[in-house]
């Protein structure tokens, strides 16, 4: 079947492409784009409500889906629903399940089950060391040739530099990204927050920001050592971020990503209005101002390439507990697209363009995947958004089976309308006036 998105505003950055175009489709691909294309006899048309814009789908590529082994907290159905919801056209998942992804077999189970339940592409992050235990190799050529887009022991660093120095070179060899969660553990030690004043006040054990950047510094070294990319998970320090942007301007093949919990919220947020509230217990912590002036910066500047959720899951009762006691995290997918619109569009940090670069064309890149753009012959996959339509977060709604979020009943300025998979539309926001033009929605979840 094919169909024509009529007279939307797209956002291509790979094709140029910044004004009023119209998109066919034909099935699961991208046909044509171009300025009143004509319309056949066959082609169903849905004129875009103005105001709209039209994006490449967009790539969350740091996801925690739990399946298998915990789908108390998130199953790959209810993960990828709210992906859906959340405007995300695929995601990575990272590999610390039950058991971990650290062999084809695992890597095949997710993607026979993504296929059968999932609202979104799902891509499969393998794990660099068997077990995740930092000990050996797992069989990285294995894992690619299952299915896996990159290895990482997220979660976790990759603890040795001889580990992880292989774990490069390995991967190296087949054009994977190796993604490092970086954090020094013994200066990470026991802490739960930040380290610095506020910490301090409430009488919670500190994570020093040189935690993180002493293994980008590390990374950095190794990338530059064996010439193979690395990809920084969740960057949260100016020191890592200045870390990041030295190599880059050195050529070396580094990339990384800042989660919108990391470009919105402080460790101030921890003392009111709720004090000690362990919806904002995450790792890397949330930082201070400096931290995330200097994000908002390299948002802009272009050291940063990605933005990616971290999205995972916790059940309720795993979180209400002491700070000490509850697991790091939280939810995101279905609030990382409006916190991008309202906090950095709405708020003169970036463009449009830039939004679908850190959202779409850099995620797509990194991971060697065939979206990014909607270029004639790519998958039909495409974001829609609503930049000027205010978004309440409203936890009770969520597709995700966890609520660990900090920002239920926030207020935003920009929503998702509807989101389209493989020219099958998965999700369509009816508080978005004509977004029902783009429906029926299939969410399978
Ligand atoms: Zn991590």
């Amino acid at each position: 079947m094919k169909r024509l998105l009529k007279g939307g505003h797209l956002v291509d950055p790979l094709q140029g492409i910044d004004g009023v175009r119209d998109v066919l489709l034909d099935g699961d691909r991208v046909v044509e784009i171009g300025i009143d294309l004509p319309v056949a006899a066959d082609v169903e048309v849905a004129e875009v409500p103005a105001g709209c814009v039209v994006c490449p789908g967009f790539v969350d590529m740091h996801v925690h889906l739990r399946e298998p082994g915990q789908e108390h907290k998130e199953t790959i159905a209810t993960g990828t629903a709210a992906a859906a919801v959340g405007g995300f056209t695929a995601v990575a998942c990272m590999p610390n399940t039950q058991p971990v992804n650290d062999s084809a077999a695992v890597t095949r189970a997710i993607l026979e089950r993504a296929s059968l339940v999932g609202s979104v592409r799902v891509y499969p992050i393998g794990a660099v060391s068997k077990g995740m235990k930092g000990e050996t190799l797992s069989e990285i050529a294995d894992l690619r040739e299952a299915g896996c887009v990159a290895i990482s022991d997220d979660g976790k660093p990759v603890l040795t530099a001889l580990l992880m120095r292989r774990a490069l070179e390995y991967a190296g060899m087949f054009n994977l990204p190796v993604i490092d969660h970086c954090e020094e553990p013994t200066l990470k030690g026991e802490g739960v927050a930040h380290e610095g004043y506020i910490a301090s006040m409430l009488g919670l054990r500190g994570i020093p920001a040189t935690a993180e950047s002493i293994m980008v510094e590390r990374d950095i070294a190794l990338a530059e050592m064996t010439g193979s990319a690395v990809h920084i998970a969740h960057l949260s320090t100016r020191q890592a971020l200045r870390g990041v942007w030295a190599a880059k301007a050195r050529g070396i093949a580094v990339t990384c990503e800042v989660t919108p919990h990391h470009f919105s919220l402080t460790d101030q947020r921890l003392t009111a209005p709720i004090g000690y509230d362990t919806n904002l217990k995450m790792n890397p912590p949330l930082r201070e101002q400096a931290d995330v002036d200097a994000m908002i910066q390299g948002l802009r500047a272009g050291t940063v390439d990605v933005i990616a959720t971290d999205h995972a899951p916790h059940q309720q009762d795993e979180k209400h507990v002491e700070f000490d006691r509850a697991p790091f995290g939280i939810i995101g997918l279905e609030t990382a697209v409006p916190l991008t619109i309202d906090r950095l569009v709405h708020g003169g940090v970036i463009t449009l363009r830039r939004m679908v670069q850190l959202l779409s064309v850099n995620p797509s890149r990194i991971l060697n995947l065939p979206g990014g753009t909607l270029r004639a012959g790519r998958p039909a996959d495409l974001t829609i958004i609503a930049p000027s339509v205010s978004t309440t977060v409203d936890l009770s709604k969520s597709k995700s089976l966890s609520r660990n979020s900090p920002f239920d009943g926030w207020s935003l300025r920009g929503s998702v309308a509807a989101t389209i998979v493989g020219g099958r539309t998965v999700y369509v926001n009816h508080e978005v006036p004509g977004a029902a033009v783009f429906g029926p929605a299939a969410v399978r979840a």
